[in-house]
Parts: structure tokens; sequence; C-alpha cells
């Protein structure tokens, strides 16, 4: 499990800049990691690489590559800022929520829901002594209810 930092000031209940973010954890906040950063934090929609190119494209003085934004995604993911979330076979969305969370994937509109972990935190002790957990990640299917 990940240690609690106290006097980290970028955990997922403050809300800071996407350069702030970025400069705590040790990145050079350039303008194109800025702004897919910014991006990232600023949405819910689980989106994928083309999903942020699309999104970000234009605001910037000069367009972004897809390599670009390939690159910037790992570098983020591997700083710590944003995480990988896979839904589907093939295919890598990218969250800035880092916390530990699940998710709800609703089968029709294909909207991507957090599920907060300590809904199912229950899940990983019902395994017994026979299994050593470091972790899971539970996806659930569905549809969401009309009211
Ligand atoms: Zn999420």
């Amino acid at each position: 499990m990940t240690d609690h930092n106290t006097t980290d000031k970028t955990t997922a209940d403050k809300i800071v800049s996407a350069e702030q973010l970025l400069l705590s954890r040790g990145v050079k906040p350039t303008p194109q990691r800025v702004v897919i950063a910014d991006y990232l934090l600023q949405t819910d929609s689980h989106p994928t690489a083309d999903e942020v190119l699309s999104a970000v494209s234009g605001a910037l003085p000069v367009a972004l590559s897809r390599a670009t934004v390939y690159n910037t995604l790992n570098t983020l993911k591997d700083a710590g800022v944003i995480k990988e979330v896979l839904t589907e076979p093939g295919r890598v969305r990218y969250d800035a929520n880092v916390s530990h969370h699940h998710h709800f994937v609703d089968v029709k509109t294909g909207q991507i829901l957090d599920i907060p972990a300590d809904k199912v935190e229950a899940i990983g002790q019902l395994l017994g002594d026979q299994y050593k957990v470091h972790g899971f990640q539970v996806l659930f299917y569905g549809e969401l209810e009309q009211n």
C-alpha cells in the first residue's frame, strides 16, 4: 500500500493547477504537458490518447502530434500525475484521479464512472490466507438507472 505523505499538497482532495502538480512531481511543466494534464484534471471521462489529442488540439499555438501526446501521457503516468485505466482489451484510457478506485462501465453509453475503493474493499479479504494480494482492480459493467 502507498504511504500517506501529509506534506504532499497534490492529493486528490486538493485542487491544484496542472503546472503546480507537475512541478510537485518533478516534471518540467512544458506547455504541452500543462495543457494535457490540465485537460485530464478537468475531465472525469477517462479519455483515450486519441480523445486527449482531439480535446487539446488547438489549445497550443503549435499543433500537437499523436506521438507527442503519447509521449506526454507516458511521462505523466511515470510521474504519477495520471494513471492508465484498462476497461476494454487493447484500449488504454487515462485518469487524473490517481487515488485507488474502481470503475463502472455503462455498456449503453460507454460512460466510465469512478467507484470508490471502499465500496469493494472487503472482496480482497474474502480470498483469505491462500493469496498474498498486492492490490486489485474491479471493473463493473451495466447500465445506469434512468432516474
Ligand atoms: Zn477513474
